[in-house]
């Protein structure tokens, strides 16, 4: 894990503004960020040109490797005993009256007393097949990594106004945005990859036309209409529980997440905490 800040650039007021109203929250729990304007910003980063006008630095924000940390994940579920079984898609759940007894999988079936769907955007549909729907829609988004990194950024930054994140990863530079809501396939919409890429043209002194360029990638988030996660259990089957919804922000809250589902399932109660985020909002009759 890397504290290294990250910095929000503005071109325009009007965006710096909307961002700030929404700072009180951030501010409670001692995120305090620098407000910088003008040449302060090119200051804080020299690679950002002068269209970017002002800027919020948070000095306390940290950044994980999503690669690395899965790896890492892994190596220590193993380490504790987790059995974990690769590219063995759920095909179908056993069940007895409302009570999941297992899933059946390409190479078999595996049973359980509980059963934890954390499926991402895939959690909607099996819970369809449950029978208690829930509202969860796919929102893509795409990155594309530069390797070498065409630019040694001081921290990761997200340039506002075109909502596009930079990070600089391992030896590498990732571009990442857009939100285009449709279906469940993972196609990419060039034109959306292509108004990526301006934004950090358009942001960057001597960006031009960076060698090491990587295929676009494409991720579904998993999107709720009120925003807000769905973590508990799956009313009325007494043995399923979920934890989705977590949009643009599934990294982030993962250790929150692991948090409350751990006491959902062994203690059988939500922490007060999380009743805004439990599922019964949309499968309450
Ligand atoms: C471009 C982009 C940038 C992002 N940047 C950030 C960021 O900077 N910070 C942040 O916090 N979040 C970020 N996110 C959001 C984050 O990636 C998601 O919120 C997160 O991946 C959701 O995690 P999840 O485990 O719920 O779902 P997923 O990561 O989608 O994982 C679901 C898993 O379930 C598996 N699965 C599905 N169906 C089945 C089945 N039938 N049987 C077995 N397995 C199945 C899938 O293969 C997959 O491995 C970004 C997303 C995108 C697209």
């Amino acid at each position: 894990m890397h504290k290294a800040g990250v910095l929000l650039a503005f071109e325009t007021r009007e965006r710096y503004e909307e961002q700030c109203a929404s700072l009180g929250v951030f501010e409670r729990f001692g995120m305090v960020p620098a407000h910088l304007h003008g040449n302060a910003v090119q200051t804080r980063e020299p690679a950002l040109n002068s269209r970017t006008c002002h800027g919020l630095y948070f000095p306390d924000d940290r950044q994980v490797e999503p690669d690395s940390l899965t790896q890492g994940l892994l190596k220590r579920c193993q380490e504790l005993g987790v059995q974990i079984h690769e590219h063995t898609p759920v095909r179908r759940f056993l069940r007895r009256g409302d009570t999941v007894t297992g899933v059946l999988t390409d190479k078999g079936e595996i049973t359980g007393d509980t059963l934890l769907l954390a499926a991402g955007v895939w959690t909607g549909p099996m819970t369809r097949e449950l029978g208690v729907p829930l509202p969860i829609r796919p929102g893509k988004g795409y990155s594309v990594d530069y390797s070498p990194a065409p630019l040694q950024l001081r921290t990761s930054l997200t340039l506002e106004d075109a909502r596009v994140a930079v990070t600089p990863l391992n030896g590498f530079l990732r571009l990442a945005g857009t939100m285009e809501f449709g279906g469940l396939e993972e196609n990419i919409n060039l034109r959306r990859v292509a108004a990526i890429k301006k934004a950090a043209a358009d942001s960057f002194t001597d960006w031009g036309n960076p060698p090491g360029e990587a295929k676009p990638w494409a991720g579904l988030r998993p999107m709720t209409p009120d925003g807000l996660l769905l973590i508990g259990r799956l009313h009325p089957l007494p043995n399923v529980y979920v934890a989705s919804g977590h949009g643009m922000l599934g990294l982030t809250l993962a250790p929150a997440t692991a948090e409350i589902i751990t006491e959902a399932i062994t203690r059988q109660r939500l922490p007060a905490v999380a009743e805004p985020v439990s599922p019964l909002r949309f499968t309450r009759r």
